[in-house]
């Protein structure tokens, strides 16, 4: 977990806090899983996972959304993981370290992002960007939730900060209990 950084912004040009990008080192599912389930039914790597049903794949890639914030020079990052399909996955493998392969997949957001009730699904555009940037997440503009409210009519500063405080205290909170952090701040 890194600490907020003051810089001088080339924005501005005034010293301010870097904020933490809010990520998640693995999907939902993945989280959700016994601990005797990971081991048997999951593979976790930093840019994917894969986990195997007797009756059923599912597949996620690691990808990065940009909250636009209204009243700031810096966007609220994200590190979220999306659900795609055989194809997409594929091809995102194959590709993966391909600088010249700019393709969009379709795909659904796999995690529970602090601040809003996750319930219901949010499609979204998943963006390849070549090189070794991840995949920027686009949710669908025409469904209606909040988080993707917020994503196009974007947050305040205040808002923003709250959120990143929330996400700070829950961590150093579960670092005391010494259970495994389930996501990772930097
Ligand atoms: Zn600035």
């Amino acid at each position: 977990m890194g600490k907020a950084t003051q810089n001088i912004c080339n924005i501005c040009g005034k010293m301010h806090e870097e904020w933490p990008a809010i990520t998640f080192d693995s999907p939902s599912h993945y989280i959700n899983l016994s601990e005797e389930d990971k081991k048997n039914l999951a593979l976790l790597k930093d840019d994917f996972c894969i986990i195997s049903w007797p009756d059923q794949t599912d597949r996620f890639i690691r990808c990065t959304l940009s909250q636009t914030v209204v009243d700031h020079c810096d966007n609220l990052e994200y590190g979220l993981w999306v659900s795609l399909s055989e194809k997409s996955f594929r091809d995102y493998i194959d590709n993966f370290s391909n600088e010249h392969h700019e393709v969009t997949y379709f795909g659904w957001l796999c995690n529970d992002i602090p601040g809003y009730d996750m319930d219901g699904n949010i499609p979204a555009n998943v963006l390849t960007r070549g090189g070794t940037a991840r995949p920027e997440i686009i949710p669908h503009k025409e469904v209606d939730h909040p988080f993707i409210k917020d994503y196009y009519n974007g947050i305040t500063k205040a808002t923003a900060e709250k959120r990143i405080q929330d996400v700070l205290s829950v961590v150093s909170k579960r670092n005391k209990s010494k259970s495994k952090p389930w996501w990772k701040i930097w």
